[in-house]
């Protein structure tokens, strides 16, 4: 929400398709497990303050590794090949990108549309359908089953509560009859609730439904920061939404806020922070916002000069980590905290954690299958992994799915990223810095087939410098991000992003 982003089209790099030195001798059912299997004990993020100015550059987010702006244009064909050739016993994620909104939020970022036409959502349900029903035929079905198994689901957006109750209804209704589901609470399926936008019953439709996660979308309390922000609510009408779904049995309940809003100080964030502290979500992402107005229209309503400045925001970051630290939260990584008995904490001190499209997961063996007008698949077949993106504009997604109509081999995805077994192999080191902070060389060497400490050494040349300033420590066994590095675990990981250059410096905001 607060960072970039990026759809911009980058040439494919095929020189890294073929790799001369990297070996996949093991290729894990799931990508990101370490063989370490002990239990981790996670430290608390250190707040230095000398540390995130000297090394606080604009950076990606690693949703995923290439990040988004790595993807090509589709060759005609291929779509239906990947979601052919994908491993039928490899359980689902799916993502559905509903991009209405009623409201304009000004620090937005996001794919939306603004519109208070109700029928908008009912006719972009239909195109939904049509296209879970156009790629779902292409989907193999593992051994004694009928449908394809879905572990996680994800409704995002946009406002995904645009849907009326009974759309929702149809829509799950649907899903029914082309996935298998995990029976109550054992899967991890959940939508973005904004707490303006909800009906009196949707809580209980959705929960009826088997959603078991919510995330609710608050941002900030104050009520001069929320005029500034066009985003209006009482803490009473988030607190009534929480209560009101603990009781109806949702768990982890996540509430998202930004710090670098107009008007906001660090006593206003403090306030806001201890009032949501007091509802007890949990877990809370809280996120930088990143004044981009060239890029994001929507921002262009913020004024700069009611932007708190640099040090403010810092001061803002450092008070609630310490607030949040001392409320009992485990900072996860980049803008998330959990409480320690929440799944996700617990998969990250198990050394269990994921990082994908959907942010921290602890559901890595999944193949990802978005839905909906930009939404963003991640599917592995083989030793490769795809990364595919339907359409950014909702007429042109629309039309795909028409065409496709009289046409199967129409496919909705325009751009794609083919990841090399190098790029896997960065992949892996990435995703292990952000999710538990440690790379264990032995670990990697028996994955890849390579000598990490040779295979990396011009990276862990350039890392000596966060070792002296004690932002990481380095042996012969692994790297391990300390207290002090911790707030900066993606500017490690950059180290060993091979596609980190100039042409990309400008299109990510600051990491803090
Ligand atoms: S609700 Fe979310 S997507 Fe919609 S305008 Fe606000 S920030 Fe953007």
């Amino acid at each position: 929400m607060s960072d970039v982003n990026s759809n911009t089209q980058q040439p494919y790099n095929h020189a890294n398709e073929q790799p001369t030195t990297v070996r996949p001798v093991m290729q894990p059912d799931n990508p990101y497990a370490s063989t370490r299997g002990s239990i981790m004990t996670k430290q608390l993020p250190a707040f230095d303050e000398a540390m995130i100015n000297k090394y606080n550059r604009s950076g990606p987010r690693y949703t995923s590794y290439p990040t988004a702006l790595e993807f090509s244009p589709m060759p005609e064909g291929l779509e239906t090949k990947i979601l052919q050739n994908r491993e039928a016993r490899a359980p689902l994620s799916l993502y559905f990108h509903i991009p209405f909104c009623r409201h304009l939020c000004y620090y937005c970022a996001c794919n939306k549309i603004i519109t208070k036409k109700n029928s908008d959502s009912g006719d972009y349900l239909q195109y939904l359908i049509k296209e879970i029903k156009h790629k779902r035929r292409l989907l193999a079905v593992p051994d004694g089953s009928d449908k394809p198994l879905v572990k996680q689901l994800h409704l995002g957006g946009g406002t995904p509560t645009f849907l009326s109750d009974e759309e929702m209804v149809q829509l799950w209704a649907f899903l029914q009859t082309q996935f298998e589901f995990l029976p109550e609470d054992e899967g991890d399926y959940s939508i973005e609730i904004d707490p303006r936008e909800l009906s009196g019953e949707t809580l209980k439709v959705l929960r009826n439904l088997g959603f078991n996660r919510v995330s609710l979308g608050v941002q900030d309390l104050d009520e001069t920061v929320q005029i500034a922000v066009n985003r209006v609510h009482s803490a009473e009408l988030i607190e009534n939404v929480l209560t009101e779904a603990r009781g109806l049995g949702f768990h982890s309940i996540n509430i998202d806020l930004i710090y670098g809003l107009p008007h906001q100080t660090p006593d206003t964030l403090d306030k806001t922070v201890r009032r949501i502290i007091e509802m007890s979500p949990d877990r809370l992402s809280v996120f930088n916002y990143a004044h981009l107005p060239e890029r994001f229209k929507a921002q262009r309503q913020i004024k700069e000069e009611d932007l708190p400045d640099p040090a403010a925001k810092l001061t803002m970051l450092g008070n609630t980590i310490n607030t949040l630290s001392e409320a009992g939260y485990q900072y996860i990584g980049i803008d998330h905290f959990a409480k320690p008995d929440d799944e996700l904490a617990v998969a990250q001190r198990e050394g269990k954690l994921h990082r994908n499209f959907q942010g921290y997961t602890i559901m890595g063996d999944c193949d990802l299958l978005g839905f909906g007008v930009s939404s963003i698949s991640q599917i592995a077949n083989a030793n490769t992994r795809y990364i595919l993106q339907n359409d950014t504009d909702l007429q042109a997604y629309q039309a795909s799915i028409d065409a496709a109509q009289s046409n199967p081999a129409v496919m909705p995805a325009v751009k794609v990223i083919k990841t090399s077994i190098k790029d896997r192999l960065r992949e892996y080191v990435i995703m292990n810095l952000l999710c538990h902070d440690y790379i264990d060389f032995k670990d990697v060497n028996q994955k890849f087939g390579i000598d990490a400490i040779t295979y990396f050494i011009e990276e862990i040349q350039q890392l000596g410098a966060m070792q002296e300033d004690k932002l990481i420590d380095m042996d012969a066994a692994g790297i391990r991000v300390l207290p002090k590095g911790r707030l900066l675990g993606r500017n490690v990981a950059m180290v060993f992003d091979e596609y980190l250059d100039k042409k990309h410096k400008n299109r990510f905001s600051k990491v803090i």
